[in-house]
């Protein structure tokens, strides 16, 4: 595990995750080979476990400011959700 101690530090390792997961995910997808298939994988859940852990960190350290805001889902549809200010962390 790194050496995170503020709820920056978590923040950046849990976006870093959620970047090189995003880029995995396309790697997997373009992927032909059976054993790399695997390997990335393998490599993409383990990363999916360690943002698990930094955004259950960051729930504990933060002291949540929900605000509310609109999210389009289809261009003429959008619907409400809470997220807070600071980490991110959305109620639904
Ligand atoms: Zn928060």
């Amino acid at each position: 595990m790194c050496m995170c101690v503020s709820i920056e530090d978590y923040m950046r390792c849990k976006n870093y995750c959620n970047k090189m997961i995003h880029k995995l995910n396309e790697d997997i997808a373009n992927c032909e080979s059976t054993e790399i298939h695997i390997f990335l994988t393998n490599k993409r859940n383990y990363l999916q476990s360690l943002k698990t852990n930094y955004e259950k960190k960051i729930n504990e350290m933060c002291v949540h400011e929900f605000e509310d805001d609109l999210v389009d889902i289809v261009p003429d549809r959008s619907i409400r959700i809470r997220y807070c200010k600071i980490c991110e962390y959305t109620l639904h």
